[in-house]
């Protein structure tokens, strides 16, 4: 049984992840942090956050106090409270498993200097359907490349702070990597949208001479990067140090 860590308990992905550790039978919620000061630490149960009913698990408002409770770190926070879990964590010698998005380059440096001494999985995308469309994009790079625009359109929900997405960046990432390797430099644009409860849309279109092919994925609810976050949290079990992404998790690399 893997007990894991949830924190940024009360935030819209914390509380599907507390609901998506309690229906994991491989995986235990041993504890559940807020931001220091925030609502609800001492005194309510993470399971009633997440509407599952109690599980004994308190909120509490600093992850050190717990960390010695679990074996595995999830954290969908912000890029500022990440690199203070990746310290505890590092102290405590722990694994994480990090969503959050929006980090600049110096930030991302210090995840990847804890990936050298501690194991985490860090992704912008946890949504298994998200990564097999990461795969198809390469290969539709490596037959189309050299004579098409490839327009990289996301929407999400008003209250996202970052753009373009994590996911967005990514895929463009893919893509670059699969035109440079075949010779091509084909350009790529970028189109973000923020509107209303959006979970999560990415459309790459690959546009050529009268005709395009349009990937495109839709996250209908949050769970779908619940899950994939849960299972990288078990398969880091047997990791104990490196930088990992969820296509390693998933053996697509
Ligand atoms: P949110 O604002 O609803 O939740 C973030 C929570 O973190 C808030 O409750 C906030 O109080 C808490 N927090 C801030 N500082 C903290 C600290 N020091 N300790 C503990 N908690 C703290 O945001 P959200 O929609 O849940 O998204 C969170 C992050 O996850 C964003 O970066 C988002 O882009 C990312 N995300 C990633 C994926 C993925 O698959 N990788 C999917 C969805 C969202």
């Amino acid at each position: 049984m893997t007990k894991i860590a949830v924190v940024g308990a009360t935030g819209r992905m914390g509380k599907v992840l507390i609901t998506a550790v309690s229906a994991n039978e491989k995986a235990t919620l041993t504890a559940a942090s807020v931001r220091p000061g925030g609502e609800g630490a001492g005194s309510v149960d993470a399971g009633a956050i997440a509407g599952v009913g109690d599980l004994g698990v308190l909120l509490v408002d600093d992850l050190a106090a717990v960390i010695n409770q679990c074996d595995v770190v999830i954290d969908f926070t912000t890029p500022q409270a990440t690199l203070e879990h990746l310290e505890i964590c590092a102290h405590a010698n722990k694994k994480i498993v990090v969503g959050t998005t929006g980090f600049s380059p110096e930030q991302l440096k210090q995840v990847q200097t804890f990936g050298e001494s501690n194991a985490v999985v860090f992704a912008p995308n946890f949504s298994i359907g998200v990564n097999a469309a990461f795969h198809l994009l390469g290969v539709a790079a490596e037959i189309l490349g050299g004579d098409v625009e490839i327009d990289i359109t996301e929407a999400h929900h008003k209250h996202k702070i970052d753009a373009p997405s994590g996911t967005a960046l990514r895929m463009g990432e893919i893509i670059q990597n699969s035109l440079s390797l075949n010779g091509h430099d084909d350009q790529l644009n970028y189109n973000s949208i923020r509107a209303g409860d959006i979970v999560g849309e990415h459309t790459v279109m690959f546009v050529g001479a009268g005709e395009r092919i349009e990937i495109t994925h839709r996250a209908m609810s949050r769970m779908n990067f619940a899950t994939g976050a849960v299972r990288a949290a078990l398969w880091l079990e047997d990791k104990s140090v490196g930088m990992f992404d969820m296509q390693d998790v998933l053996g697509l690399k």
